[in-house]
């Protein structure tokens, strides 16, 4: 087992997320959270901080907006009715989806509202323009297999775990 985070290690990690206001926004609720390290699974300041880290190693970090998850940029979020969206689709705030734009573009995109009868899409990612602070504990670091390193992920904390891409 290696035990010295470097580039192709597998990382396993647990995280908490807060915004400026103290509200946490992304937690793992215990489950431990997998990436393979010198890809860019994570935030690249954070990816940083994570390099010659051990197991049982904690830190807090912060990012700026930039260095998060953007700048918030002014765009009027686009209302689309319910019916443009396959039945079984997920439609609640924060959702994201994957859309083509008219220049054939994939972008990005997150329900902002969502009423009886229209959602409303907006390209900024729900925590873009927020400040981030994360507290990182390091778990677990373990030798990548050659398909993830050829897909440049893990897959799972051991893994195996099964993936369909
Ligand atoms: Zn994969």
């Amino acid at each position: 087992m290696p035990d010295i985070i470097a580039k192709d290690l597998v990382v396993i990690y647990n995280y908490t997320l807060r915004t400026q206001s103290e509200e946490v926004v992304g937690k793992d609720e215990g489950e431990q959270t997998p990436y393979l390290h010198g890809y860019e699974n994570i935030f690249p300041k954070v990816e940083a901080e994570m390099e010659g880290k051990k197991v049982g190693d904690r830190f807090s970090i912060s990012l700026s907006a930039e260095d998060g998850f953007g700048e918030k940029t002014p765009t009027t979020p686009q209302q689309v009715p319910r019916s443009a969206f396959p039945e079984d689709a997920i439609l609640e705030e924060g959702v994201a989806f994957n859309l083509e734009t008219p220049t054939g573009e994939i972008m990005p995109f997150w329900l902002s509202e969502v009423d009886e009868e229209f959602v409303y899409l907006d390209s900024n990612h729900p925590l873009a323009g927020e400040k981030l602070f994360f507290e990182i504990e390091i778990t677990g670091i373990r030798e990548a297999n050659a398909v993830e390193l050829e897909h440049g992920h893990p897959h799972g904390v051991d893994g195996h775990a099964g993936h369909h891409h």
